[in-house]
């Protein structure tokens, strides 16, 4: 059980977990298309090995388009519930579709705890 790294992070280097989930680029803004793909009349973030965001550059884990990333990239606050599951999933090893379906079903059930945003509920869903 590596908890510890799911512990609310103070920085998101050396991570980079959120930017192995989906991600739409409604706007695309400027992102270069060949970071992007359509999909049933949609544009979204392309998706390398492992699930990994296209733009995720994969050694500095630092995003390559950052000032032009998409809402659901600057809508993933750090520290938030959202970050702390897909963390604890990225740092047990998880990727590509399992990844993804730890990440829903922690949110679902931290949504159950009725604990979405609270510090206090993202320590209770650690210890579950
Ligand atoms: S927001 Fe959270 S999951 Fe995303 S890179 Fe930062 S610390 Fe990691
Ligand atoms: S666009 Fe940037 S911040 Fe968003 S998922 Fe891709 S690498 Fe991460």
């Amino acid at each position: 059980m590596k908890i510890q790294h799911a512990d609310a992070p103070t920085s998101c280097r050396d991570c980079g977990a959120c930017c192995y989930l989906v991600v739409e680029a409604p706007e695309p803004n400027g992102i270069p298309e060949r970071l992007t793909t359509r999909q049933q009349g949609r544009t979204w973030m392309r998706r390398e090995g492992g699930g990994r965001c296209a733009a995720l550059e994969p050694t500095t884990k630092r995003c390559i388009i950052y000032a032009r990333r998409p809402p659901d990239c600057r809508n993933f606050d750090r520290g938030s519930v959202h970050c702390l599951v897909v963390r604890r999933a990225f740092f047990d090893g998880l990727r590509g579709k399992k990844l993804i379906k730890a990440y829903v079903k922690g949110i679902k059930k931290a949504t159950a705890l009725g604990s979405r945003d609270s510090i206090d509920g993202n320590h209770a869903l650690l210890q579950k």
